[in-house]
């Protein structure tokens, strides 16, 4: 059975500028009373202004009536400009309150979440300016009960002198009202179906604007291409929301039409009580003139609110299945260092990507044992990456068993799954942080003291060119800001090395660690490698068979399954796929 989701009242804003959606709700109660109240204003004035002129003599009540006109007319006036300073403050609350808790969810996600586009979109549009989205919708509320207010005054007013005409109004508030409700979902449907669009655009411009891509994008000389591709995506875009602006348009055309037709009844009904004497000229102009400002109002207002109410209720939708994405429990917990790792073993493990009907992962057995360093080789694939994946706890849904010391992965805690595997992912960030900060990173408990960083600089032959930097240690590594200093590929490769160094875990992996690299520099890093492989368990991920030479033992994957396993030498000796790869590689290392 399908779980029902459900609103957990934690998730919506209501704890977060209560004060200021409080004092948007008096402004707009006391506006529209106000509305009312201007009706009589007017009326008064204008009775009174006529009587001083036909009478040639200035009327007493007139100061008085003027006066409680201006009241209104400045009400009408200052309680939208508060209203904007307050909703401002709200929505400056709701950046610093909201926005964080939104964060924490993401980081808290379950990896299948960030890697699925469904979820991914919905992400998007949620993080997507969310606190403007909810003030979008409190001030709907407030702007339709300002019209409600509004609405019923007038009509109390009207009904109490031509019943019908009361009713005439009603009658055409329901054709507004349907066709303000169809419009607001037809407009978030829009940006729903436009998401995966504008995803892909961004993209795309990143290709072609990015400093990262430029080195590319000059050789391979694609821009032309690439822009192509983006003018495409834009156009899709684009024409999905020219429908929606041309939907909007004649809708908006067709309730103007029928709310002038509304005034001009009700004017019309009006003109008889009038002549008769029943409605003094005072009334009956400030009636005329509320009815044709409400019906525009209804027009526009209306529909804008309800369009604005029903595409902010799509969006409460979208939150709420946003709130409903199934969390890791305890992932944003510190790592919990384990002091020792006698073994890792894997045990008829079979695994298939969710949403996917093959197995990468076919029956793999192994043990891993402490103070030795394995290399997982194999062409590309062959699911060495997804080892690892299971190893650091990204996927739990595998056949068969990974114990570590004896006891199963899953039963660890994600704090001590944390603390147990220290990973240079092959596609690691390029943080543009100072080289201090991205040392710091790998661990924000570890108070890295600056003779530990200059030790571990030297050690990786990064101390003369850190040093040379205009500001040492704290200079800002990248160019995506002035005075930023840029490091080699294979520099940048070592600091994600000597950040993981830093991590007390005592499993340390390299995935595809020089795929990048020069020779020179690759071998540098296998040396560094080594030294690394002191006092843990390391596993190195290469395609690259020369340095699995290191290495104490050799694993060899193909389609999925273990095929070789051994030490260097055991390997070449048996001539079989390992020796077959090595052969083929031979020359690159001669
Ligand atoms: P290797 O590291 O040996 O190059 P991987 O472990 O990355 O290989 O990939 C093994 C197989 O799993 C490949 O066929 C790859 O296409 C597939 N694969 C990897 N990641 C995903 C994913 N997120 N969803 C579906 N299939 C995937």
């Amino acid at each position: 059975m399908k779980k029902k989701k459900i609103w957990n009242k934690k998730n919506l804003p209501l704890d977060i500028a209560k004060a200021e959606n409080f004092g948007m709700l008096i402004l707009a109660l006391s506006s529209g009373i106000c509305g009312i109240l201007q009706i009589y204003a007017v009326s008064g004035f204008v009775n009174v202004a006529l009587e001083s002129i036909h009478k040639s003599l200035l009327n007493r009540h007139l100061l008085g009536t003027l006066f409680l006109l201006l009241l209104t007319v400045a009400m009408d006036w200052l309680a939208p400009r508060f209203s904007g300073i307050l909703r401002q403050k709200a929505e400056l609350k709701l950046v610093r309150q909201y926005r964080p808790r939104m964060l924490k969810k993401c980081a808290s996600l379950q990896y299948i979440h960030v890697e699925q586009a469904d979820s991914l979109d919905l992400i998007e549009r949620v993080l997507k300016e969310p606190e403007k989205n909810w003030q979008d919708i409190y001030q709907a509320i407030l702007a339709l009960l300002k019209l409600f207010i509004n609405i019923i005054g007038i009509l109390i007013v009207i009904a109490g002198y031509v019943w019908w005409a009361a009713g005439v109004i009603l009658l055409f508030c329901i054709p507004l009202f349907t066709f303000s409700v169809k419009g607001g979902k037809k407009n978030y449907q829009t940006q729903r179906d436009t998401s995966c669009y504008s995803r892909k655009y961004w993209y795309l411009d990143y290709v072609l604007n990015s400093r990262e891509c430029l080195n590319e994008r000059k050789i391979f000389g694609y821009t032309e291409k690439v822009n192509k591709q983006y003018a495409d995506t834009y156009q899709e875009a684009f024409g999905i929301e020219t429908k929606m602006q041309a939907f909007w348009a004649v809708k908006t055309k067709l309730s103007g039409g029928l709310s002038a037709i509304a005034a001009l009844l009700i004017v019309i009904t009006l003109i008889q009580p009038t002549l008769s004497g029943k409605i003094s000229i005072g009334l009956f102009i400030s009636l005329v003139n509320v009815v044709f400002s409400l019906t525009s109002q209804m027009s526009w207002g209306l529909s804008r609110n309800i369009d604005a109410l029903v595409k902010g209720n799509e969006f409460c939708r979208d939150m709420r299945d946003f709130w409903n994405l199934e969390e890791e429990e305890g992932i944003l917990e510190a790592p919990k260092y384990m002091n020792e790792i006698k073994k890792i073993e894997f045990k008829n493990v079979s695994f298939r990507y969710p949403g996917t009907d093959y197995l990468v992962l076919e029956q793999v057995s192994f043990r891993l044992n402490w103070g030795q360093n394995y290399a997982f080789v194999g062409a590309n694939g062959a699911g060495k990456t997804t080892i690892i994946k299971l190893l650091t706890g990204l996927y739990k849904g595998y056949q068969g068993e990974i114990r570590i010391n004896g006891k199963e992965l899953r039963s660890y805690s994600p704090a001590e799954q944390k603390g147990i595997f220290s990973v240079v992912y092959q596609d690691f960030y390029r943080h543009a942080l100072s080289f201090r900060e991205n040392c710091e990173i790998s661990d924000p408990c570890h108070n890295l003291s600056e003779e530990e960083m200059k030790k571990l600089t030297r050690q990786f032959d990064l101390q003369q060119t850190i040093e040379n930097f205009p500001e040492g240690y704290d200079t800002l590594l990248g160019k995506i800001r002035k005075g930023g200093m840029d490091l080699s590929g294979g520099e940048w490769q070592k600091m994600a090395m000597l950040r993981a160094l830093l991590r007390p875990a005592k499993v340390r992996i390299l995935d595809e660690p020089t795929a990048s690299l020069d020779p020179k520099m690759e071998s540098e890093i296998y040396q560094l490698f080594q030294q690394m492989t002191k006092d843990s368990l390391t596993i190195l991920i290469s395609h690259r068979l020369g340095f699995a030479k290191l290495a104490d033992q050799i694993l060899v994957f193909e389609k999925g399954r273990i095929c070789e396993q051994g030490d260097f030498e055991k390997l070449m000796e048996k001539k079989g796929i390992f020796y077959k790869m090595y052969e083929e590689q031979r020359s690159w290392y001669q």
